[in-house]
């Protein structure tokens, strides 16, 4: 069930960390937690390096650590998500202190993990202490921090896909959760400059739209309304090139190319992406790679028996295919 999550959030806020009584169990990674420790000098009971997000080595780490009180998880996606699976199987108390915003990890229930190099999605369990110290996040590479906005500006294709896919295939559609995610997006246009600076304001931004969007995806009852044909592009992408991508730079590019497949508002979307410097060229696939994903989508989508969506109702002919390559 879904549970509000309390977040503080200001600058040097993390010291707070040293007031958690019992015993304390830090899950981290080598950089944020050296960065973190600059700031904010704390010895807790136990700390753990999360290595990989593989089934069996996250299974087996939780066996080996010590019994705690309170497992704290400093650092980005994998040690949200490692402090997650820590806390859902012990069912202790837990605090999350992202050092970067690049994905909506420390917000959801969910917790990603890697079985046979896939990701697969475990658990369930709503993060509820986030420590949100601007200090720490604005020590991390600036376009990683932008990166995470990607799954924001994403409920432009989404909302598309989603009535698309109600008018066409009969799948259900909450009007009043579609206008919620539209106010969502309107938030982020808004604040485009300060997520590009990575401010404070751009930093509450991001994390609380991903509140909002985790609380309405919880009560439709999945990620429909902000998950579109651009998250397909992104799956088809890694799947092809079996590389591992920044999601804001595959996101982006999904959003790039699936606003031209639904002729909607690309110039407008392409406008705030470039605000808030998503980088949506995807610079770390070449253009034979990104053509090859664009022509193969629609096997991929059915292959992979993914959702409805432009992809379905929209022919992806080699003039698109083109056209696109060139405004890219
Ligand atoms: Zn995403």
């Amino acid at each position: 069930m879904y549970k509000e999550p309390r977040i503080e959030s200001g600058h040097g806020v993390c010291p707070k960390l040293r007031d958690l009584p019992g015993r304390v169990l830090a899950v981290t990674m080598d950089v944020p937690w050296q960065v973190f420790r600059r700031l904010t000098p704390w010895t807790p009971d136990h700390v753990h390096m999360v290595a990989t997000m593989d089934i069996e080595t996250v299974e087996a780490a939780e066996r080996a650590l010590p019994p705690c009180d309170v497992v704290v998880g400093v650092g980005g996606g994998s040690c949200a998500d490692m402090a997650k699976y820590v806390a859902w199987k012990r069912g202790c108390r837990m605090v999350l202190v992202p050092s970067i915003i690049s994905v909506d990890a420390p917000l959801t229930n969910t917790i990603a993990v890697r079985v046979d190099k896939k990701v697969k999605y475990i658990g369930d369990i709503y993060p509820e202490e986030l420590i949100v110290d601007y200090d720490l996040i604005q020590r991390a590479p600036k376009e990683l921090n932008r990166a995470g906005a990607c799954d924001i500006a994403s409920i432009h294709t989404g909302l598309f896909d989603w009535k698309l896919a109600h008018e066409k295939a009969g799948e259900r559609y909450d009007a009043g959760i579609a206008d919620e995610a539209r106010a969502c997006l309107l938030e982020l246009d808004r604040n485009a400059d300060e997520v590009y600076n990575v401010t404070p304001k751009g930093i509450d931004t991001v994390i609380d739209l991903f509140r909002r969007e985790v609380e309405f995806c919880a009560r439709f009852g999945n990620s429909r309304p902000e998950e579109g044909s651009e998250h397909i592009v992104a799956y088809a992408i890694e799947h092809l090139t079996r590389r591992h991508f920044i999601h804001g730079d595959i996101v982006g590019l999904g959003i790039f190319l699936m606003t031209r497949l639904q002729e909607n508002e690309h110039d407008w979307a392409v406008d705030l992406m470039k605000r808030m410097g998503l980088r949506y060229t995807c610079p770390d696939a070449s253009r034979d790679e990104i053509r090859e994903t664009l022509t193969g989508l629609k096997q991929f989508k059915e292959d992979a028996g993914l959702f409805f969506s432009i992809v379905d109702t929209q022919p992806i002919t080699s003039a698109f295919v083109e056209d696109a390559m060139r405004a890219l």
